[in-house]
């Protein structure tokens, strides 16, 4: 292809993107094809002449479409959002020129300090301490800042890693020696809840500490008491606390963990604390979610993914750290044929070493276009707007009458079920069987419809709906569908009770 060829077929794809957004809405969301369904399609090997731009073209409308779930789809309720816009579609396809791979200030300057800029920009605009800044008030460069990683996944590692550099660090300054300390790391124990998403595990995993998982109560938070207890268990086993993670909005039912209480007892035990807001942290863009995020100014490390509720397409998972020199020591290494001195000099990030591969591309291209053209008040509309529609939603399941409501609505996510007296004729609270059968077969149900997707999730063995708002396309519109599908589903599964 050459580039008359690409500008003449750049053109068609722009238009054929514009197409599929603006008819989203008229195709089920959810794929309906069974596994398999493109092996059994497609070539056994890759062309071995040139195709044709008209025949892929084609074949991305009856080969791959079919096998689309569409998130940007106003009516995909599941997980959480996973938002796309034009500005930040516009700011990627920059990045798809350029190529680059900027794990250094020198790959290409712009790169590092933009993502340095507008991490800062985005920092302060979700109302962060000033100990996150990459660039303090007098223009000196900050002990902290803000790196843009690929997943929420991603930056649970990263810290984690940075905290066991800092564990290990404080056992060196206690006498022991470099082999000494290292022989402790098996008994690193990093402290999560039964609602901290697998990422934390994960990242467990990776580095191959011990964890915790510390029960909650009825609320599903995460508690300061609960987490002492854990802590002195495991101090008495011999065990060494290095690792907590809180989180703001939580995947089962955003639920917001005490960050205060949990920020106590990391300064008290010299842990890592990392705040994981992958979802609800967009929300804080709004001065009125800030006083639920009390506790973060105290934390390590804090990370929202902008990819999610934040009009910034994937990957962009925004992490700030409050002091960058574990991190940094824990990923440094140096070689020959990485650049010298002139990158390491004030306001340079080397962010290779903020992350764990070499390479990066130039996410943050994206995320100025979308704080740019959407500007504070725009990200804040579309919040709102989100959480208006979510508590809308939540105001017409009570009116109803069948459904009751398991977890406070605060941001887009409402968290329910159909209640026992609804499948049975008493008001009692029924077998818990029974109503989980309900209650997952009214997702089932909903889903069947084939208008809308959304799941189902347990919270303690209790069957819950969820429905996830917060499309970047979706209107009321959307969430008038999701109600009236509801009902309907509802009424199919007690006439079957
Ligand atoms: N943390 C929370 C609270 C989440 O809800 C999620 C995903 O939904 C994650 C972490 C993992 O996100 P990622 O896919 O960016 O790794």
């Amino acid at each position: 292809m050459d580039v008359n060829e690409f500008r003449r077929r750049g053109k068609e794809v722009v238009d054929a993107i514009a197409d599929y957004y603006e008819n989203l809405d008229s195709v089920p969301p959810l794929s309906a094809v069974s596994p398999g369904y493109l092996y059994k399609i497609m070539p056994n090997e890759a062309p071995e002449d040139p195709e044709s731009f008209e025949d892929i073209q084609a074949d991305i409308k009856t080969k791959i479409m079919p096998g689309m779930t569409h998130w940007q789809s106003g009516n995909f309720f599941a997980w959480f959002p996973s938002n796309s816009s034009f500005p930040a579609i516009l700011g990627d396809m920059y990045s798809s020129m350029f190529n680059i791979v900027g794990f250094n200030w020198i790959c290409s300057p712009a790169a590092t300090e933009l993502e340095t800029v507008v991490m800062d920009w985005l920092g302060k605009l979700v109302g962060l301490d000033k100990r996150y800044m990459g660039i303090k008030d007098d223009g000196t460069e900050g002990t902290g800042g803000g790196v843009i990683q690929g997943t929420a996944s991603e930056a649970h590692i990263v810290v984690m890693i940075a905290g066991r550099e800092k564990a290990l660090e404080r056992l060196k300054a206690q006498g022991l020696s470099e082999d000494d300390a290292d022989k402790m790391r098996y008994k690193f124990v990093a402290y999560f809840s039964d609602q901290t998403h697998s990422a934390g595990q994960k990242a467990a995993n990776i580095i191959g500490c011990k964890t915790h998982t510390v029960p909650t109560g009825d609320d599903l938070r995460l508690t300061k008491q609960a987490l002492r207890a854990a802590i002195a268990a495991d101090k008495a086993a011999g065990l060494i606390p290095f690792f907590v993670c809180g989180t703001f909005g939580t995947t089962n039912t955003t639920a917001i963990d005490d960050l205060p209480g949990i920020a106590e007892v990391a300064e008290s035990e010299h842990m890592w604390n990392h705040v994981d807001a992958a979802y609800a942290g967009a929300a804080l863009v709004c001065p009125e979610f800030r006083p639920l995020a009390a506790g973060i100014e105290r934390a390590d490390s804090f990370n929202f993914n902008a990819h999610k509720w934040m009009l910034t397409n994937f990957d962009c998972s925004a992490l700030w750290v409050a002091d960058s020199t574990h991190l940094v020591n824990a990923l440094s290494i140096h070689r020959e044929y990485f650049p010298p001195a002139e990158d390491s000099t004030s306001f340079v990030k080397n962010y290779r070493d903020w992350q764990l591969p070499l390479g990066r591309r130039f996410r943050a291209l994206k995320l100025w276009f979308v704080l740019r053209m959407y500007g504070a008040s725009g990200i804040r509309a579309h919040i709102r707007e989100h959480v208006r529609q979510a508590k809308w939603l939540e105001e017409k399941l009570l009116a109803d009458g069948r459904f009751e409501i398991l977890a406070p609505t605060v941001f887009g996510l409402v968290v329910f079920r159909l209640k026992a007296s609804a499948i049975s004729k008493s008001d009692k609270d029924g077998d818990l069987e029974s109503l989980n059968k309900a209650n997952t077969d009214l997702v089932a149900y909903c889903n069947e419809d084939g208008r809308l997707f959304m799941l189902s999730t347990q919270l303690k063995g209790v069957v819950a709906v969820r429905v996830a708002i917060g499309s970047s396309f979706g209107t009321q519109k959307n969430v008038d569908l999701v109600l009236d599908v509801l009902k309907e589903s509802a009424s199919k599964v007690i006439a079957e009770f």
